[in-house]
This record gives C-alpha cells, structure tokens and sequence, in this order.
C-alpha cells in the first residue's frame, strides 16, 4: 500500500489539518513555505486526473478549507498545484494537490514554469478544437 493510502488510514503519522468523507489535508513533510500542504483524495487513485468527479468535489472543498485556515499565517497568495507524471514531477503516484502559501517576503519563488516556447498558437489550437 502506498504512504498517502497509510496517511489517509491513519496507518502513518502525518498532521493532518483537516479532513472531510473523501479527502484529507496534511502538511507537506518537505515544505516549501511555511503551512505547504497536501490534499488528497482518502482513496488511491494514481493522479488527479483518475479522480472521479464526487471524490474531487471533497477535495477542492478541502482545498478551499485549507486556504482559509492558512490564512492564520497571512500569506499573500497560494500556489495550488497538481503534478501528473513523473515528467512533471510527480513523485508519489497517489494523487495529491499542493496547497503552497506564498509571502511576499520569501526569496526565490520555487514554482517556475520557465521560459516561454517559440509555437504557433493557430496550429495548436486547430488540433485541439
Ligand atoms: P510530488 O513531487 O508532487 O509527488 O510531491 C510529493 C510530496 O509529498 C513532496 O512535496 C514530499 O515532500 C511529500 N511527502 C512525501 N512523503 C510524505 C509524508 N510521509 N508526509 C507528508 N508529505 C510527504
Ligand atoms: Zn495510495
């Protein structure tokens, strides 16, 4: 079983701030700013994507629960963030959304998509719609 499947069992320690029927938050245990964390789904499901559509209403009701509780700490904005894919970083293939308070006083912001690429927007959306 895997380590957010523990966590969502209670299995294994974690802060849990919050919880809900289908989802739960925690503390991220490498965070990035000071009350980064994660929101899961309780059940397993590799990515967000896999997520069924009433399992993902829990989770962005947790979500914006946790903003507001965040919010103890006067944060000045949120990354809310998702990695899909190992290419996009995903580590831990239970699905789970980053829930990152940023502060305007913090150094570098860690949450960098890079440079913009050369494309041509027309050709892409003519393959998308
Ligand atoms: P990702 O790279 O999107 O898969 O992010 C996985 C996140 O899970 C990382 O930010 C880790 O610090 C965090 N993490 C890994 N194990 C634990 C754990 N046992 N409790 C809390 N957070 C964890
Ligand atoms: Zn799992």
């Amino acid at each position: 079983m895997c380590i957010f499947c523990k966590i969502a069992r209670r299995e294994e320690r974690a802060y849990v701030i919050y919880e809900n029927e289908k989802a739960m938050a925690f503390l991220d245990i490498n965070p990035l700013s000071k009350g980064h964390t994660l929101v899961i789904p309780k059940e397993h499901y590799e990515n967000v994507l896999e997520v069924p559509s009433d399992v993902i209403k829990d989770v962005f009701e947790a979500i914006k629960v946790v903003c507001e509780k965040l919010r103890v700490f006067n944060p000045d904005g949120f990354n809310v963030v998702s990695n899909v894919g190992k290419q996009a970083g995903q580590v831990i293939m239970h699905a789970h959304i980053h829930v990152i308070p940023r502060y305007r006083d913090e150094g570098e912001n860690p949450i960098k998509f890079g440079k913009p690429i050369e494309i041509d927007l027309e050709e892409v959306y003519k393959a998308l719609v």
